[in-house]
């Protein structure tokens, strides 16, 4: 190994081009890996592991056997097919026998890496291919160095790379900075956990999880610092949430007066279970004097209302105001009559608030006179314009769609409400406790009896009249019909998606002739969406074509057919959200998915959406296929570049760390201050 340069000193937050053998070109490259500090390259942990502890004899292989093997290039050559295609072929010695190793579609291969003499381990199956052959195997080109002690005879560990970079210089680079740094590595976790979950020390698991003597210790150092990372995440988003707490004074609400109880007497229904321990967990930290921020997780029709009108009475029991805020103004609208025909005849005043609405000036008015007990409005609630006269709840109806709320907008009013979300979007746990991992949680899984579960079907092209047939019989017996599109109009540029106002021409002068429709999208302004929304609501039109602007929350018990075009454009969740607009009533309701999806995930995707109807498994699924990464707030949150945890296999130790940062943060509020470990970096989304 090189000496260290006595001026510079080699430090752990200290550039990686300090260490020796890396100069500017090569810290360019590690820069395109977020490589820049020697920190940095320590915690660029192994994708996975090769165990190279047991190199085959080329003359003992045998047909099926998985292997690795080292030798020479004997002979390389590119075989072409007809077509583009080609393989390189090698041949590969190691002075026992010789084996060949063919790699399909990469010809070019052939003259350039695997040059005649040339050192190489391979890792693969043993197939028959006009003799032994291993097919597609792992391969690396190993150094002059006869034994290569990174590389061959161990657990080898194979990284993420760029191109120009190979795993032999990258082994080399990261055993030259456990060399000089590891040292330095503070320990972040307390003895008892790593004796708890017989964990080594830092500094030992550091190496164990770049060069380990098993694949298993490899795999359990790994876990270390996954829970490591875990617990800094939750540290930050927990104890965020800690020392706001800390700091601000919340509103003490009244859980047992005359609104909530009356509130109780008039529900039509039994609350189901999930409802009841919701209502439960809202009431007790409204009763708190700390501010409440409680996400309600329930799928469509799970009946969250209810939950928000329990708020709501509480509220408005000890003389608070509360604002709901909803994503869209057709929402708010909904929202507004709903809770004035439910909360007036307790004496409750609801107020609707939208941005440029004729007598928002009033509105406004009695809002600030306190003439106002529940006001409901989109994001225009927040604006400068609007005080308050004693704002103690904000509800948050699908917080998703509004991504990060501007909770400083209110805080900086001196306000600090109660802050309820309600969300019909499942998102998977783990996602749920990271993304939202301030907030507390709620969720409702059940839903009020008697609910039939939608029927959804496929419906290929030659089924497409029957389809029509079906609507206007639907329509005879008055029930409705979506047909939701992915575009507006031909002006998006893709032509092979059909845009409702096309689809609504066609269909309106074709098969649905003579029956009563109505076409919304976003385009309209919002007295236009508002007329259609309630003409449909009234039963005055049959069949409503939409784009996704009707996804969240309408709600028109008489609609039983949702009809999806191109329906393997949508992801998982949105097929769900949009299933949701029907199965509202006591009726059978379908949902029919038309076009064929173009891409093998596309079929995937409406296979697993026509055999599930519950939204958690839904959500689940949409992990498996896509990943966290394309969940909402997981890229903000910075957590879609975690260093060695991983959402979707790391479960288990999410919920450790979780329960250990809790822990923590009641012994000392402050906790993440002094948290010098992994997983610091990530920023909570929440409120
Ligand atoms: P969401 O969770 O989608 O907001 P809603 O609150 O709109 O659901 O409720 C959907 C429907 O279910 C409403 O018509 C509501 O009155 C009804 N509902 C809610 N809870 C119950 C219950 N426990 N029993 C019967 N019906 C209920
Ligand atoms: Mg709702």
């Amino acid at each position: 190994m090189d000496e260290p340069s006595t001026t510079t000193p080699i430090e752990l937050d200290g550039p990686v081009d300090v260490l020796p053998g890396i100069g500017p070109g090569r810290k360019a490259l590690l820069a395109q890996l977020g490589i820049e500090t020697i920190r940095d390259l320590l915690f660029h942990l192994p994708r996975t592991y090769q165990d190279r502890r047991h190199i085959a004899r080329i003359a003992d292989v045998t047909e099926g056997q998985a292997v690795t093997i080292q030798g020479v290039v004997a002979s390389s050559r590119n075989v072409r097919f007809r077509g583009r295609m080609s393989m390189a072929l090698v041949e590969v010695s190691d002075g026992t026998g010789s084996v060949k190793a063919s790699f399909f579609g990469r010809g070019f291969l052939a003259n350039t890496v695997f040059a005649k003499g040339a050192k190489i381990i391979l890792t693969g199956r043993v197939a028959q291919f006009k003799g032994l052959t291993l097919k597609d195997p792992d391969y690396e080109m190993l150094g002059e160095d006869e034994d290569d002690r990174l590389n061959t005879g161990c657990v080898a560990p194979v990284y993420r790379l760029t191109e120009k970079l190979t795993q032999r210089v990258l082994r080399r680079w990261v055993a030259t900075a456990l060399d000089y740094v590891a040292v330095q590595l503070p320990e972040p976790l307390q003895p008892e956990i790593l004796k708890r979950h017989d964990w080594l020390p830092v500094q030992e698991s550091i190496r164990e999880v770049h060069f380990p003597s098993t694949v298993e210790s490899g795999q359990a150092a790994r876990q270390r610092f996954a829970y490591e990372e875990l617990l800094g995440l939750q540290l930050s988003l927990l104890g965020e949430r800690a020392e706001r707490m800390h700091e601000e004074q919340g509103c003490r609400h009244l859980i047992n007066g005359p609104h909530l109880k009356a509130l109780g007497r008039a529900l039509p229904f039994e609350l189901t279970r999930g409802q009841e321990r919701a209502i439960a967990d809202v009431l007790a930290d409204m009763a708190q004097p700390r501010p409440m921020a409680r996400l309600v997780q329930g799928d469509v029709g799970c009946g969250k209302t209810v939950v928000a009108l329990h708020a709501i009475a509480a509220a408005a029991d000890g003389g608070f105001q509360t604002a709901l805020m909803a994503p869209t103004e057709i929402l708010a609208e909904q929202h507004g009559l709903q809770l004035r025909a439910l909360l007036e005849p307790f004496g409750l005043r609801v107020e609707t608030l939208m941005g440029a609405a004729r007598g928002a000036t009033a509105i406004r008015k009695r809002i600030a006179a306190g003439e106002a007990d529940v006001i409901v409005g989109t994001q225009a609630l927040y604006q400068e314009k609007t005080k308050f006269h004693r704002l103690g709840l904000v509800i948050i109806d699908e917080q998703h769609r509004f991504g990060v709320l501007q909770r400083g907008r209110l805080t900086e009013k001196g306000l600090f409400p109660d802050v309820l979300h309600m969300t019909a979007t499942p998102i998977p746990r783990t996602l749920a406790i990271t993304v939202y991992g301030g907030m507390d949680l709620s969720v409702i899984e059940e839903m009020p009896p008697g609910r039939l579960p939608v029927k959804t079907r496929q419906i290929p092209p030659a089924k497409i009249p029957g389809l029509y047939e079906y609507i206007r019989k639907e329509a005879a017996h008055g029930r409705q019909t979506y047909i939701v599109c992915p575009l507006v109009d031909e002006s998006e540029k893709r032509e092979d998606l059909t845009p409702v106002i096309r689809h609504f021409d066609d269909l309106n002068l074709g098969p649905l002739g003579g029956l009563r429709t109505g076409l919304l999208h976003g385009r309209l302004d919002t007295t236009e969406k508002d007329t259609i929304m309630a003409a449909f609501k009234r039963r005055e039109i049959d069949v409503l074509f939409s784009t996704t602007v009707i996804e969240v929350g309408i709600d028109v018990p008489s609609a039983t057919t949702m009809v999806i075009e191109d329906a393997g454009q949508f992801g998982l969740t949105q097929l769900h959200q949009l299933r949701g607009r029907v199965g509202r009533g006591a009726e059978q309701s379908h949902c029919f998915l038309c076009g064929t999806p173009k891409t093998a995930e596309g079929k995937q995707r409406l296979d697993i959406f026509c055999a599930c109807n519950n939204g958690f498994e839904i959500a689940e699924q949409d992990l498996k296929l896509r990943g966290p990464g394309e969940f909402h707030g997981v890229r903000q949150a910075g957590l879609s570049d975690l260093q060695a945890a991983d959402l979707l296999r790391d479960v288990r130790l999410l919920d450790l760390a979780r329960r250990d940062a809790q822990t923590m943060l009641e012994a000392n509020p402050h906790a993440r201050q002094a948290w010098q470990g992994l997983g610091a970096t990530v920023r909570p989304t929440n409120l």
